[in-house]
């Protein structure tokens, strides 16, 4: 067994837990708050009765946690994915609230998730299960209440059966139930870049502090979503050299720099990475210890753990995925040096511009996409700047400085608001 190897890390509720105590220790939270705020405010677990397409009724599992309501709606995407359990979710959940709180965005933190595998069903199938879903969590969410958004296994189109089921069931239509909608339907231009180009700026801000050259750098990127893929375009874009992207079936590298807009068309028809016929085929695993500056986990949790953190050779790891990096790893990528941009700040990008879609659709008015883009610069610059000053104030790591920053935040609104107890 690897001596760095630590059992259990792979529980993301007690991965956000570790992180949140080393950070409410620093902050010297007092111990009502510390309970409060460790706590989700409200679970809430369905059954999905769905008739399938072969005539036969299943049910599946589905939920919505409400981490925090403090500053605002919860917020937060859902996903729809076969090993979604409820301590991923509340972990999701309390990540969503020191995310929008890091970005400074008037929401709190909510995450839901379906025990199902979107790659087996039907549209028909994905349909059904959204809407029943839907009417089962009808009551806590709502664009006051909580507003979801996509996540793993989601995108636009089951953000509008949201949208509809909700509206059917509020007799109106309700457009800022939920964000990701696609464009035409309440969606905001921009909100699918979103994610990338938080990731992008991010690198950008952490490549400068480095007194590193884009141009100079090399790259990559696990995992072809949409986080993945976009990010991989916009790194390309500023220069930098993108040489491994993966996604399921594997990885794919190429030393000499990957044609980013190639492997984006292939993906766009064939949905996987397969059968590309540039570069070498290598695993998943491989790709997290490439001799590469810049690593973006941007699949899935805990690829970065403590069986291999030692071997990361990145010097920067900007982290698209909620959760790549387990608690243990954290303190072996500390000790190599790493640069972390840290998931709630690196990946905020996304719940940026669903806040800039929230407030469109209240408004019935909508932004160009240069402005989306503009507003969205100036939210990510602030927020990379305010994590790094409080990293060094406190002298901490980035990661223990953004939950630091977000929890000082909502710390400070339930003190002024009072606890009702
Ligand atoms: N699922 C995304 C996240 O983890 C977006 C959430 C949102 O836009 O509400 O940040």
């Amino acid at each position: 067994m690897n001596p760095n190897q630590v059992i259990g890390e792979e529980n993301p509720f007690e991965a956000m837990h570790a992180r949140f105590d080393l950070a409410a220790n620093k902050l010297g939270l007092d111990q009502g708050l510390y309970r409060i705020l460790r706590t989700p405010d409200r679970e809430l677990t369905v059954a999905i009765p769905v008739y399938m397409d072969d005539g036969s009724l299943q049910v599946f599992t589905g939920y919505r946690v409400q981490h925090s309501l403090a500053r605002g709606p919860a917020k937060g995407g859902i996903r729809y994915d076969p090993n979604v359990t409820i301590d991923e979710v509340r972990a999701l959940a309390a990540w969503m609230t020191w995310k929008c709180a890091v970005v400074n965005v008037p929401f709190g933190g909510g995450k839901g998730g379906v025990v199902c595998s979107p790659s087996k069903l039907s549209m028909g199938e994905m349909e059904r299960i959204t809407r029943r879903y839907v009417a089962n969590i009808l009551d806590i969410i709502g664009p006051d209440r909580d507003v979801p958004a996509p996540d793993m296994g989601t995108n636009g189109q089951v953000m509008a059966w949201i949208m509809d089921t909700y509206s059917m069931h509020v007799r109106k239509a309700s457009t800022a139930v939920v964000t990701g909608k696609p464009v035409g339907l309440g969606g905001s231009l921009g909100r699918i870049e979103a994610t990338g180009r938080g990731l992008q700026i991010c690198a950008r801000e952490a490549l400068k502090m480095m007194g590193r050259d884009p141009k100079t750098c090399t790259a990559a990127v696990q995992g072809a979503g949409n986080v993945g893929q976009v990010t991989a375009m916009y790194l390309d874009q500023m220069g930098v050299k993108v040489c491994a992207i993966s996604d399921i079936t594997g990885a794919i590298v190429d030393e000499k720099g990957l044609d980013v807009t190639a492997v984006r068309t292939h993906l766009a028809k064939f949905r996987t990475l397969e059968g590309y016929g540039e570069g070498d085929r290598i695993t998943n695993a491989q790709l997290l210890e490439l001799p590469v500056d810049i690593l973006v986990p941007a699949a899935t949790e805990n690829v970065i753990n403590s069986r291999n953190a030692a071997n990361i050779k990145a010097k920067l790891l900007v982290e698209g995925a909620n959760g790549p990096v387990t608690a243990a790893a954290d303190k072996l990528l500390d000790e190599k040096g790493v640069f972390v941009v840290p998931d709630i700040l690196a990946n905020a990008g996304g719940v940026s511009v669903s806040y800039f879609e929230w407030v469109q659709d209240r408004m019935g008015y909508f932004w160009t996409e240069k402005e989306v883009d503009d507003r969205l610069e100036a939210m990510m610059t602030k927020a990379f700047s305010d994590v790094v000053d409080m990293a060094r104030r406190f002298e901490v790591s980035n990661r223990i400085a953004a939950y630091l920053l977000g929890i000082d935040r909502v710390a400070k609104i339930t003190r002024m608001r009072g606890i009702y107890a």
